[in-house]
């Protein structure tokens, strides 16, 4: 059995990311997303457990003391992390795990593990992303701006990334995606266990 791959997927708040997430898992079983921890809180139609697991600081800096996290970090004044236990085990049988995270967190991941691709979600413009931020009406207007300087930090480290897909258009915007997963999967180096396993039978 090939080893799972790690797919990080990342784009400022606004670039609408989590919809073309929402729409990448309806069309795909390639891959199962990791549920992050954070301390911020929980939005309205938000599930705990399912979008994040919500908790509180202290315990938090406790898992973090612990060495629960794979990465973790403070944005916008709020931890989130990736929990490590369910990943290594979820790629050690072969499945794919897809990870929502900002461009730090992207970054520490891809230092520590090979086997990596990173997608970056784009808006098509800044305004786009500020009217879309503007849109949702979730946060006070000091979170707002906080969330559109942060945003236009990220853009700057897109070139960071394996691909850029650029969301002006959901639907060709998964299309994108899904042939990246696609394409990685097919890698010569995620093969390795069929042409051990084919090779051996043919000798
Ligand atoms: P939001 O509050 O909008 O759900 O998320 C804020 C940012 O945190 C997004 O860019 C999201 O991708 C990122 N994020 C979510 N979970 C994690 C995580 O576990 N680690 C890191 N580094 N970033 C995360």
């Amino acid at each position: 059995m090939n080893k799972g791959m790690l797919i990080l997927f990342s784009g400022p708040s606004g670039s609408g990311k989590d919809t073309v997430l929402a729409e990448l898992k309806k069309r795909s079983s390639n891959f199962v997303q990791s549920v992050s921890m954070t301390t911020r809180q929980m939005r309205d139609g938000e599930v705990d457990g399912k979008d994040y697991i919500f908790t509180d600081k202290s315990n938090f800096e406790k898992l973090i003391s612990e060495g629960y996290f794979l990465e973790y970090v403070e944005y916008n004044g709020k931890y989130y992390g990736t929990p490590k236990p369910p990943i290594v085990e979820m790629m050690n049988s072969g499945v794919n795990v897809l990870l929502k995270i900002e461009v730090q967190g992207a970054d520490k991941v891809r230092k520590a593990f090979d086997d990596v691709v990173s997608v970056f979600v784009a808006p098509p413009s800044l305004q786009v992303l500020a009217d879309r931020l503007k849109g949702r009406g979730t946060e006070s207007e000091e979170a707002f701006n906080e969330r559109l300087n942060i945003a236009r930090v990220e853009l700057q480290r897109a070139s960071e990334y394996d691909y850029v897909v650029i969301n002006d258009d959901i639907s060709r915007c998964v299309d994108d995606v899904l042939s990246i997963i696609n394409s990685q999967s097919l890698r010569t180096e995620n093969q390795k266990s069929f042409l051990e396993n084919i090779n051996r039978k043919e000798q």
